[in-house]
């Protein structure tokens, strides 16, 4: 058993504009940061088209397929972008997060890291937003319900921006908990506590601007650990990102790195006590290049360290 370290060259040709923060050095220094590191390095394959359409109808794959420029860039929104590498990354990113699923399940390895871009947790059903083209960890968690037959799969979204995709691609399903801790306000603008979804499988935690390390834990040691283990899931997944970091130019909560080995020692041990360890991590988002880079490394040391138990 050990950790897998899923990427693929791919994702470091989605290229934003010059000035954007969700750029090709975010991934290309989180690898660094993980060279000589104890990982089973993994290739992320392409998204497999019916995993994409667990969670988006056709018309919108096509519809993105088709919005894929040959030459330069196009907007998509604010602040979605496509390059002419964007697609493939995209779908790396979702078929790392696949096959993630798989690796771990299969008991080949006890955990893994996702580290693809663009990450996934804004886009929605029908609608790219915020940097995101597909909603790859959504994928991920059907693929295990689904494909896999699990009974129960719990998200934990613990990136400074509230879930929105996630939580409008699984929230129709009530063997996926979607927990996502945020700050509010903040963009989009959704993920206030009262939005708990149809089945109330939603658990939103709005944390006000300014909020460091003793309110998130406090607010995970009373909310998110319960309620994931009330919930008894057979695989944790994460969305992981790292602008809740005090040195993120996007927000405004005040964590430190070690506050992510913190939640990532606290999740491997809901993995432990529920699902035999098993936890697969996708990055989402984290746009301070040395924060991220230092952090994205402090949370898969910890994945490495319990992985070889
Ligand atoms: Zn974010």
């Amino acid at each position: 058993m050990s950790t897998a370290l899923i990427t693929h060259p791919d994702c470091l040709g989605h290229e934003t504009p010059p000035g954007h923060p969700e750029q090709v050095a975010r991934l290309s220094r989180i690898l660094k940061a993980l060279e000589g590191k104890d990982l089973a390095r993994v290739t992320a394959p392409m998204v497999a088209e019916d995993d994409l359409l667990r969670v988006h109808p056709r018309a919108y794959v096509e519809s993105i397929r088709a919005a894929a420029p040959e030459t330069g860039r196009v907007q998509l929104d604010a602040d979605t972008w496509m390059s002419p590498g964007s697609l493939a990354a995209a779908h790396r990113a979702a078929g790392g997060a696949v096959r993630a699923v798989d690796l771990v399940l299969s008991g080949v390895h006890a955990n893994a890291f996702v580290a693809t871009r663009p990450p996934g947790h804004h886009a929605e059903c029908e609608t790219p937003m915020g940097f995101c083209l597909f909603g790859t960890i959504a994928v991920a968690a059907k693929h295990a319900l689904v494909h896999h037959g699990l009974a129960r799969v719990a998200v934990v979204d613990f990136d400074v921006h509230h879930g929105n995709g996630t939580q409008d691609l699984l929230e129709d399903e009530p063997r996926a908990l979607f927990v996502s801790s945020h700050q509010f306000p903040l963009w989009p603008g959704t993920g206030t506590a009262d939005e708990t979804g149809p089945h109330g499988t939603i658990l939103n935690l709005p944390l006000a601007p300014g909020t460091g390390s003793e309110g998130f834990r406090r607010t995970y040691e009373e909310k998110v650990f319960p309620r994931v283990a009330a919930f008894a899931p057979d695989l944790i997944l994460a969305s992981t990102g790292f602008d809740a970091h005090k040195a993120d130019p996007l927000a405004e909560l005040r964590l430190e790195t070690g506050d992510f080995t913190w939640v990532t020692e606290r999740l491997c041990d809901l993995a432990d006590e529920h699902c035999d360890g098993r936890l697969v991590s996708c990055l989402e988002g984290g746009y301070d290049l040395d924060a991220l880079a230092e952090s994205a490394a402090a949370h898969v040391d910890v994945l490495i360290a319990r992985g070889a138990g």
